[in-house]
């Protein structure tokens, strides 16, 4: 049985069978969208447990993507983790801004990912937790 359903928002095949494979072991399953317009659609039709999201990406990239989804309802909740290769903080800044929950700098290792994976699912999890009580 999975644990989660992936949204893996990427426009390079590489690193998304990278991550797949990773998120596989993990027991997680993922699904692709190669670019932000498509993200947003995918995010909205799919309802996935957590969306990794590319920041360059082409038709509208990550940073808009990531406030449309944020900014509609019915996916303005769904964990989110950027993972890029803009590494200065002043980018970083501009991810958690443009509302990721956490980000992560490209390359990265698999035990790395898999930590801020499972990490971002429980905070949510433990949100919703809270909601509720
Ligand atoms: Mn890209």
């Amino acid at each position: 049985m999975s644990k989660g359903h992936v949204l893996v928002v990427e426009d390079n095949l590489d690193n998304y069978e990278l991550v797949r494979t990773i998120l596989e072991i993990a027991g997680y399953d993922s699904f692709l969208a190669v670019n932000g317009r498509d993200g947003v659609e995918a995010a909205r039709k799919q309802k996935p447990d957590l969306i990794l999201m590319d920041m360059s990406l082409p038709e509208m990239n990550g940073w808009d993507a990531t406030k449309r989804i944020r900014d509609d309802p019915q996916t303005a909740h769904i964990p989110m983790v950027a993972l890029t290769a803009h590494t200065l903080p002043r980018e970083r800044k501009r991810a958690l801004d443009a509302g990721v929950d956490a980000y992560l700098s490209k390359p990265f290792d698999a035990y790395q990912f898999i930590q801020l994976v499972e990490s971002t699912l429980e905070d949510f999890k433990g949100r919703l937790i809270a909601k509720k009580e």
